[in-house]
């Protein structure tokens, strides 16, 4: 049996409604912003419960335009974790502010007792991200910006449709910034972004930052970027959106299997906390395993596409080094890195597939 981490063939093999809504967008001429972009923008927003959506060319963008919407820039820092995915941190660098990292919890979020030390008189956002769709603790997190008057930009790239007491993550702070990325849980036909918010002033920043800080045709009152989600990504995603709860759904199931029956192998599997508040969304479904690289290499053996994500934490990363961090500064990042494994849990696999893993999983310890 193969269990295959990706599943962009089964998603898209039957594509002819995808196909009949580009042939008409092609034959409208509507390729930049437009209908379809606008119908996404009010979808989005209506599933992540925010007054707005502003469609963007990625998740990198989504965190990028972001920052500079708030003025950050050279000289500023930011305040992130350095397990995440790297893009996190481009975002940070691109404006030319400085990342300080913080180390997380056992939950694989930000650690909120550790924030406070690292605020300077530098310091212009807090940008925890939702790794693995785990929402961050963000009650813990609005405090303490709150009592520094700090805005937090919400990395919730991986966690759409995530929540805390039903409240969708990137609706806690100032913005939140998703991925549409093919392998992220809602996708489109290559790169695409969405940046949530309530803020009025905020969305009129970025509408004129994604589109060359255009006011009107001719006039120009700060200059932009061209970053605008591509029409014809929109019309793939007004199609997926729809799947929105089945995708997320599915993905809780396989994960709540998993979870329960790798609670018998305690010795050897740690499954991370999961809190009765928060809904888990699993873009991954990490779990903390005993011997991960002899694991890791007898399930593929044995087809199942298990991965690590991320074998490097940012802070040791070749590109960070000019940063200053060393080994032993995270501690919990960088156990989680040697110990963390990645197991497939998307919507298109099977009852059987999942029970194929735990079967593997449980002969590997035995
Ligand atoms: C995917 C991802 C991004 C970047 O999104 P792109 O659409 O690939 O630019 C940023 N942060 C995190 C945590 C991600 O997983």
């Amino acid at each position: 049996m193969k269990v295959k981490y990706s599943y962009l063939e089964e998603q898209f093999k039957d594509h002819k409604e995808i196909f009949n809504r580009l042939d008409k967008l092609i034959q409208s001429g509507d390729y930049t912003l437009g209908k379809p972009v606008q119908e996404f923008e009010q979808k989005f927003a209506g599933l992540i419960g925010t007054k707005y959506a502003i469609g963007v060319n990625s998740g990198t963008d989504a965190l990028f335009l972001s920052l500079k919407a708030i003025g950050v820039g050279q000289g500023d820092e930011v305040i992130t974790v350095p397990n995440t995915f790297i893009a996190t941190v481009g975002a940070i660098m691109a404006t030319g502010a400085r990342p300080v990292f913080v180390d997380v919890t056992d939950e694989f979020t930000i650690n909120p007792e550790l924030i406070e030390h690292t605020i300077t008189k530098n310091t212009k956002a807090i940008m925890p991200v939702h790794y693995a769709g785990h929402p961050a603790d963000m009650s813990d997190i609005m405090d303490i910006a709150k009592r520094y008057e700090l805005p937090v930009i919400e990395d919730s790239c991986q966690a759409i449709s995530a929540a805390i007491d039903g409240q969708c993550v990137g609706t806690f702070g100032l913005t939140g910034g998703f991925s549409l990325h093919p392998l992220k849980n809602l996708n489109v036909w290559g790169d695409g972004g969405i940046i949530v918010t309530n803020s009025e002033e905020i969305l009129d920043r970025l509408l004129l930052l994604r589109n060359h800080g255009l006011k009107n045709r001719d006039e120009v009152d700060t200059f932009g970027y061209n970053s605008r989600l591509d029409s014809l990504q929109a019309v793939v995603g007004n199609y997926l959106i729809n799947d929105m709860h089945t995708i997320t759904e599915t993905r809780i199931k396989w994960a709540n299997k998993l979870d329960s029956a790798l609670a018998g192998l305690k010795n050897f599997v740690t499954i991370p906390k999961r809190r009765p508040n928060k809904r888990y969304v699993y873009h991954l479904y990490i779990i903390i395993v005993k011997k991960r690289d002899e694991l890791l290499s007898y399930l593929i053996k044995n087809e199942i596409e298990a991965k690590i994500h991320y074998p490097m934490p940012l802070h040791l990363q070749p590109a960070a080094a000019h940063l200053g961090y060393k080994k032993g500064d995270f501690p919990v990042t960088e156990s989680q890195c040697s110990s963390m494994l990645t197991l497939p849990v998307h919507q298109h696999l099977g009852e059987k597939q999942i029970d194929y893993m735990i079967e593997k999983i449980t002969k590997f310890y035995r």
